[in-house]
């Protein structure tokens, strides 16, 4: 088995490198693609979540055998790398692993990834993916979880990660795909500061009301006028070329 790889199609636009550790996620995003890419039952998917057999020592012998060093490695497509409610060694192994080879790991989590702060750097990039910031009064926004990722922690502790990376000295991104409800973009002007970068895409595969080429064009113009570094994902792109 060799877990480092070459994304292709979409997942491209993420990365050059990528790893999946965990053969499931328990955070049940109903827009969730893996259990399609993967060909699993979606109950499956989400119920029975350990990591993927012997996934640290293949790591471990990939890195030897093809001198893989100096690359950013995505952490992780068809998983999360901190499944709420799991044990979450595999990630920080594997982190050891891919950082002592010289490269460099970029996360995306929808759960908390705080325990690793410590082994990333300056040339890290911590991100959180965030589909929605609605709240529901009134519950507390930290502990409010979003209907449409119910099993993942609160959006806005996601974000009170993010802002502890930051404090680290980690560089930090965001998100914001599949997009669910427009006031996303209310949110990351919130805590544009938090944020060294966002990467923005659409709902895929699912129906929605928002007009994606207004979206687009308000989202690439809130980015503009706030200076905020970002990266429009393809799909949502050829929208934003259709007359709103
Ligand atoms: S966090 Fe990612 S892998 Fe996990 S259920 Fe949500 S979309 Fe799927």
């Amino acid at each position: 088995m060799k877990p480092i790889y070459e994304p292709k199609g979409k997942a491209k636009e993420y990365g050059d490198y990528a790893i999946n550790i965990y053969t499931g996620c328990p955070h049940r995003c109903f827009y969730c693609f893996a259990p399609n890419v993967l060909h699993r039952d979606r109950e499956t998917f989400h119920n029975h979540v350990e990591p993927r057999p012997y996934i640290v020592e293949a790591v471990k012998d990939q890195l030897e055998h093809d001198q893989i060093n100096g690359k950013l490695i995505h952490l992780c497509f068809t998983c999360d790398p901190y499944p709420t409610g799991y044990d979450s060694t595999p990630t920080r192994e594997i982190i050891k692993l891919l950082k002592a080879h010289g490269n460099h790991v970029q996360i995306l989590t929808k759960g908390d990834g705080s325990r690793d702060f410590d082994l990333l750097d300056e040339e890290d990039s911590y991100g959180v993916s965030v589909s929605s910031f609605k709240t529901m009064e009134p519950v507390s926004v930290y502990a409010y979880r979003s209907p449409y990722e119910k099993q993942a922690i609160a959006p806005y502790a996601r974000i009170a990660m993010a802002e502890e990376a930051k404090r680290a000295g980690i560089k930090t991104w965001i998100s914001l795909e599949p997009v669910v409800d427009e006031d996303v973009l209310k949110g990351v002007a919130c805590f544009s500061n938090t944020f060294d970068k966002v990467k923005i895409g659409k709902l895929n595969y699912f129906p929605s009301d928002i007009n994606w080429s207004a979206f687009g064009l308000k989202a690439e113009e809130m980015c503009k006028t706030l200076g905020i570094d970002y990266y429009i994902k393809e799909s949502l792109r050829a929208e934003m070329e259709v007359q709103p």
